[in-house]
């Protein structure tokens, strides 16, 4: 038998609305700089993307009919919180989930079946850094019975659909070096849209200090202090730079991004020795597929703070982000585009072009142009 019932399904993703708030201008505009001034820094975030569904109707069979709205799992039922714990998961493994409640204790969670049922191939039921509610059982064993919604999760595009890779990530730190690997401020500018688009802030953390002269790259810090992102230098070898990275790690959720043999693992390991985390050799710089860390894993840090490190974030891709979009994560391109000629103007070849105009004047920096370029041709970087 079935019968016809309202369904939550997710939008595809070109079908998805953009529910990005613009204070990046305002901000930029405002000549404010990140991170001098943490509380100024919050920022208003999408719901993220257990929001981003539209009610239809479908088949269902009599057996299915207890599954809820995607936005809120439990919103149809009735659940019992009252015997139910909250926690953070720290790592996924299938369907079976390692959370941490708030006192510290770790519990092996399954998944109440009804949840299951809202997935599509398992994957995305359970993300790692979710905030969920579960029925203890027994000494370190639970079941989840309620999924918090998510707010800036880190995703990659996954079959045409968003794969959430880590939720309720406050903040990205962006790793680059300053040499070994030589910088890339291509790839720092795509990770700085990647951050964007997932609504999570980002902050860029240039490590290797001690093997260069940091006079030479003060206009970098100018460049993007002045786009308003807070620039840290540091050295995992000399301790420059640690106790601000500490004290931004003590902030909320913070995912790490870089290329392999910038420092992150170093990084990590100085600001909590216990850590342990494996360091790659200097050889392997080069090589793509050295990945210590081969899940999704959010780290608490003694101090506060979570931290997690995936491979899937040290690449993780602009999924859904196209050329003609680029332009608005170009946060200083924005108050020349409507100056431009042309309504659907590229900023590449048209003439006329108030983008070209002020990099001609010096009022944007080459550097960030040609990153626009590279992305927007979708250039490989050498790197990536
Ligand atoms: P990850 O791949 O980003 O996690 O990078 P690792 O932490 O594994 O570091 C890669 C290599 O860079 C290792 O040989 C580290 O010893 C070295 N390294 C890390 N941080 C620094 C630093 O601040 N200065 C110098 N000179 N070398 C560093
Ligand atoms: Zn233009």
């Amino acid at each position: 038998m079935s019968k016809k019932k309202k369904v939550r399904v997710a939008f595809r993703k070109n079908r998805q609305t953009r529910t990005r708030s613009n204070d990046l201008t305002r901000r930029f505009e405002g000549g404010e700089v990140r991170g001098a001034d943490p509380v100024s820094a919050e920022r208003v975030r999408a719901k993220g993307a257990l929001s981003r569904h539209r009610t239809v109707m479908q088949e269902v069979d009599d057996q299915s009919t207890e599954s809820g709205s995607a936005d809120d799992p439990m919103a149809s039922m009735a659940v019992d919180l009252s015997e139910c714990l909250s926690g953070r998961v720290l790592r996924v493994h299938g369907l079976e989930s390692v959370v941490q409640a708030e006192d510290g204790r770790r519990y092996r969670c399954g998944v109440r079946r009804v949840l299951k049922n809202l997935a599509i191939d398992g994957r995305n039921v359970v993300a790692v850094g979710d905030r969920i509610w579960f029925r203890p059982s027994g000494e370190d064993q639970g079941v989840i019975e309620k999924v918090e919604p998510r707010f800036g999760s880190v995703t990659r595009g996954y079959r045409h659909r968003e794969h959430v890779i880590v939720a309720n990530v406050d903040q990205l730190l962006i790793v680059s070096a300053f040499a070994e690997p030589e910088l890339k401020l291509p790839l720092i500018d795509r990770y700085l849209i990647s951050a964007e688009k997932g609504e999570v802030q980002p902050i860029i953390v240039l490590n290797k200090a001690d093997l260069v002269d940091l006079a030479a790259y003060q206009w970098v810090f100018g460049l993007y202090a002045q786009l308003g992102y807070e620039v840290i230098p540091c050295s995992a070898s000399s301790g420059l730079g640690i106790d601000r990275l500490r004290e931004v790690l003590g902030q909320g959720t913070t995912a790490l991004s870089g290329q392999s043999g910038v420092g992150k693992s170093s990084l990590l390991n100085v600001v909590q020795p216990g850590l342990n985390l494996k360091v790659g050799e200097v050889s392997s710089w080069t090589r793509k597929g050295k990945h210590t860390t081969t899940y999704a894993e959010l780290l608490r840090l003694e101090q506060g703070g979570y931290v997690v490190d995936t491979p899937g974030l040290r690449q993780f891709e602009l999924w859904d982000v196209e050329p003609w979009e680029l332009e608005q994560y170009f946060i200083e391109f924005r108050a020349y585009i409507p100056h431009c000629k042309f309504p659907d103007c590229s900023h590449i070849h048209e003439s006329d072009c108030a983008v070209k105009d002020a990099l001609s004047r010096d009022q944007i920096f080459d550097c960030r142009y040609e990153s626009y370029l590279k992305l927007y041709l979708q250039q490989p970087i050498e790197g990536e």
